[in-house]
């Protein structure tokens, strides 16, 4: 947890304020039992009024100030939490973004979105509450007990039988509690998984009738985190009866022993007030300790969680001497690349060499879990090839700064993705300074005018969250008009096809190669009518290149590729 309160620089005065402020308030604390015992002892025994209203303003200017400071100190404390709590969120929203796919397969979604809200809270809690009790604590304990020991050394002895007490209660409790703690953050993390999971799947969980199966899982996970949190709440529901106990037969000891010292003269009706309240403060500060035993580990555990984020190295970083491409513009070229994911036992490709070059379409076709979306991820750098070189325009993809290297690239993934906002702000999402015009060539090209034009507010319709207003084929033409207005050098298409019909798709690839007479094209496609008039084909099998070749060359050469074709065209349409 230090580590992360490196991050809270930034509010260093914030913090040394609520500091002062605390010492302030402790300090009046401490003192106005002192005067409350002159009133007392000088003031009301010897009868002298004016004394009592002397010390009396006294007292409430002394008590006015401690709450001020109170207040300050409220104020500043949380106005530094949550500045640190929103330092950290861009912190690691920040470095979360810098993370290559092979960081967020690692942590998953699920758990990336916990830690950056309910573990920072978790943590902004906790820090509230340290910059309360860090100084208070220890300062109350150690000064209330020199302010007991100089009202009445002799009564002060009780404290060594009721602090070991306390102290023996707090540790009892502390330790069932806090193991406890620990293993509720664990839980939310899974309640969360389950419900998100729940969330995003709930077509097809309707669709394959699991609603009952996924009610059960997340009852086991709902019952789980309350049987816990109620097991930490009946230990901590010991805690208050038993302190205040411990509290209340102090207080009755002090008061007796107290009672037989004033008895026989040794010590003042006043002091005996004062030191009952001393009493107080001592044990008050040993519950607020306890408390801080009870928190903090609590947090540390959020603090790891964050931590292990803040401190995972993106396995994809920009090289320190980059090279720029010279002169070149659009070639892309794989050299015998060979690439596993993280913790697989095969290589997802292997042993992949073709070169594609502007004014070419490169077609990739193979049957799902090939390879094919692998291949074009290492075009743009998602991932870093194991063996082998991607080269664009010459250079390797890992000696170009990311930024210009995903400049050259117009990609349409193989799920589209659509943002929250109107379709006219989605398609910019491509080019931010794009012009009306390009949006709307950009649109037309994608096929996507018709339907914009069908819409009520035509391109400021309003995209729902995760494109569910639109059916799965608009969201694919409006992915491919937001790659296209970037007048790309290198256009990626992952079966961005697959959801159209073939009149569209025709129409499509038809438009699309005007456009990019220009441009690289590769079409990841699973039709073969989509690759059919392609420069050249590469037909993927198990990771491996089957073939490369036009059309013609590949129906007499390529056992694959024929067996495609004939699963796929009717005779006639071969011939
Ligand atoms: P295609 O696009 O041809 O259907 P992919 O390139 O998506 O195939 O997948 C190739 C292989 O890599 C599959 O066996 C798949 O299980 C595996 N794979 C794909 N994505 C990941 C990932 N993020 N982590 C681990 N394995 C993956
Ligand atoms: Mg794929």
């Amino acid at each position: 947890m230090t580590r992360l309160f490196r991050h809270l620089k930034p509010y260093g005065w914030l913090v040394a304020a609520v500091l002062v402020l605390v010492f302030f308030q402790t300090l009046s604390e401490l003192y106005l039992p002192t005067l409350m015992s002159d009133i007392v002892d000088t003031g009301v025994v010897k009868g002298d009024t004016p004394y009592i209203w002397k010390i009396g303003l006294f007292m409430l200017l002394v008590a006015l100030g401690g709450m001020a400071c109170s207040i300050g100190a409220s104020y500043f404390s949380a106005k530094a939490a949550s500045g640190f709590g929103k330092t950290l969120r861009g912190k690691v929203f920040g470095h979360v973004s810098n993370f290559s796919l092979e960081e967020f397969d690692k942590i998953g979604t699920a758990s990336l979105i916990t830690r950056t809200t309910n573990d920072i809270t978790q943590i902004q809690q906790v820090l509230i509450m340290m910059l309360r009790m860090m100084i208070m604590a220890p300062m109350m304990c150690i000064g209330g007990i020199i302010m007991a020991v100089s009202k009445d050394a002799t009564l002060s002895l009780i404290f060594i039988v009721i602090m070991p007490v306390l102290a023996a209660a707090i540790f009892l409790i502390a330790r069932k509690g806090i193991p406890l703690f620990k293993a509720i953050q664990k839980k939310i993390d899974k309640l969360n998984l389950v419900m998100r999971e729940g969330l995003t799947g709930i077509r097809v969980i309707r669709s394959f009738n699991r609603i009952d199966h996924e009610k059960k899982r997340f009852d086991a996970a709902n019952f789980d985190l309350t049987d816990t949190s109620i097991k930490v709440n009946k230990v901590m529901a010991f805690m208050m009866p038993i302190m205040m106990l411990v509290l209340n037969v102090s207080s009755v000891a002090i008061i007796w022993y107290g009672g037989l010292r004033i008895d026989a003269g040794h010590m003042q009706v006043g002091d005996l007030m004062a030191f009952l309240q001393y009493a107080m403060q001592i044990m008050f500060s040993l519950i607020m300790v306890s408390m801080m035993f009870v928190m903090i580990p609590r947090a540390s555990a959020s603090a790891v969680r964050i931590n292990e984020v803040l401190e995972m190295v993106p396995v994809i970083k920009d090289t320190v001497t980059p090279t720029s491409t010279s002169g070149q513009k659009g070639y892309v070229e794989f050299q015998n690349v060979t690439f596993s994911y993280p913790g697989a036992e095969q290589p997802a490709i292997q042993d992949i060499s073709f070169s594609a070059k502007p004014g070419e379409v490169t077609a990739i076709i193979g049957g799902t879990g090939s390879g094919k979306s692998t291949l074009i991820s290492l075009i743009p750098r998602f991932y870093d090839v194991e063996e082998g070189k991607v080269l664009v325009d010459g250079v390797d993809v890992r000696d170009l700064p990311q930024e210009e290297l995903r400049a050259k690239i117009g990609f349409v993934p193989q799920k589209a993705v659509l943002f929250t906002g109107t379709i006219q702000e989605n398609i910019r999402y491509g080019k931010e300074d794009a012009t009306d015009e390009e949006v709307w060539h950009a649109a037309e090209i994608a096929q996507a005018s018709d339907f914009i034009a069908g819409m009520e507010q035509g391109y400021d319709s309003v995209i729902a969250q995760g494109g569910t207003n639109v059916s799965g084929g608009q969201k694919q033409r409006l992915s491919i008009a937001r790659a296209l207005v970037r007048g790309a050098e290198v256009y990626i298409f992952d079966d961005s096809f697959s959801a159209l019909d073939f009149k569209t798709d025709a129409k499509l690839r038809a438009a699309l190669k005007e456009e990019t007479r220009e441009s690289t094209v590769i079409i990841v496609a699973q039709r073969v009518s989509t690759v059919l008039d392609a420069d050249r084909i590469i037909v993927m099998n198990e990771s491996r290149i089957a073939g490369i070749g036009t059309h013609h060359e590949l129906m007499e050469t390529c056992d694959v590729y024929r067996e495609i074709v004939y699963s796929q065209l009717s005779e006639e349409e071969i011939a």
